[in-house]
């Protein structure tokens, strides 16, 4: 027997987390399809397919593994937004496309907000409609932001108990840092968020019995910034250039410094990332369930079938 930690058994593995929540996705994408409303999740690239071409690689592998249909959709780098979101409002009114993600970066004339906005809220897989940001408030979060359902899932499978747990956030984003508050407070957390402005990053974050950093900053927390013991969740995706010339994607905390003193961490790559393509797929099934719910009664009511066949054959 030795005292010596045993550092593996720290590191919150994204990759395993991952494959049991696609597992039970896989399941609900198989009763899906036998009720008639299999999944489809169009992928929506506009302009220069190189920049996204690695995350639409890893949706599409993670689709066909949970047997969700998976469409690419390219689109010219000069078109206008306003033929973009007609383009985007075909495909609302299309039933065969049970979800919509839209690809960054986009070219500059596209607002991709407004984009985000133009989706119909049921089919906003990515939960980034304004629609579904809002109501974290309320705390329906069935379609909530991929990235930060993620990180709370992942600190969630510490068997921590949040109420009361103090939390600190580093970064206040729309879809990360302010959806992870929010998802936080629900719970009953104690939460704190840090941003630019924020005077002594440190002091805060020593606090935290759980941390989590979504800014995109190398180095930005290291070691003796941690309570020791704390939770760490590392959203954080950044390039660096070792001193060899090789490019490495690191997260935002110093992952050797930081583990020695966490009690549980994520690591860059292999943390955050997996667990949040497991959640579009996740959400991918819950936009369908409820589309299902929701026209399925409709056209009952009108004295339609929901049956695939009635339907042209969907699913
Ligand atoms: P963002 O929109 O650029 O937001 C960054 C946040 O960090 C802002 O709220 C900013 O605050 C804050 N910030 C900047 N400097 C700071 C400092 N010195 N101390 C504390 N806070 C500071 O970025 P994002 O979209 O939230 O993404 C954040 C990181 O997560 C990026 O590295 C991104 O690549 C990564 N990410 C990962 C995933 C994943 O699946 N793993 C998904 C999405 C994003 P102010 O507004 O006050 O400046």
């Amino acid at each position: 027997m030795t005292d010596e930690p045993n550092l593996k058994h720290k590191e919150l593995d994204g990759r395993k987390i991952a494959a049991k929540m696609l597992e039970k996705t896989g399941d609900e994408v198989a009763r899906l399809s036998d009720g008639g409303w299999a999944p489809r999740l169009v992928s929506v690239v506009i302009g220069d397919t190189d920049a996204v071409e690695i995350y639409v690689r890893n949706q599409k592998r993670t689709a066909e593994r949970v047997g969700i249909a998976f469409e690419e959709r390219h689109f010219p780098a000069d078109i206008t937004e306003p033929e973009m979101i007609a383009a985007m409002e075909a495909m609302n009114a299309d039933p065969r496309v049970t979800g919509i993600i839209v690809q960054r970066p986009a070219p500059p004339q596209i607002n991709v907000k407004r984009l985000q906005s133009s989706i119909h809220p049921l089919k906003d897989v990515e939960g980034l409609h304004p629609a579904s940001i809002g109501n974290i408030v309320y705390n329906e979060i069935e379609l909530g932001p991929c990235t930060a359902m993620a990180s709370v899932h992942i600190l969630k499978s510490t068997g921590l108990s949040l109420s009361g747990l103090e939390v600190v956030v580093v970064g206040h984003s729309e879809i990360v840092g302010k959806p992870i508050a929010f998802l936080l407070m629900a719970e009953g957390a104690t939460v704190t968020v840090c941003h630019h402005m924020t005077r002594n990053l440190a002091v805060h974050c020593r606090q935290a019995d759980a941390l989590f950093v979504a800014v995109g900053k190398p180095g930005l927390v290291n070691g003796n910034m941690i309570k020791p013991g704390a939770a760490v969740i590392d959203i954080g995706i950044n390039q660096i250039e070792l001193p060899d010339g090789t490019a490495r994607t690191v997260g935002d905390c110093d992952f050797e410094s930081c583990r020695d003193v966490a009690g549980w961490i994520t690591p860059v790559p292999g943390g955050v990332g997996p667990v949040t393509v497991a959640m579009l797929m996740h959400n991918t099934v819950t936009g369908a369930r409820r589309q299902m719910e929701f026209y399925g009664s409709a056209f009952a009511a009108d004295g339609w079938t929901t049956s695939p066949e009635q339907r042209g054959g969907r699913g």
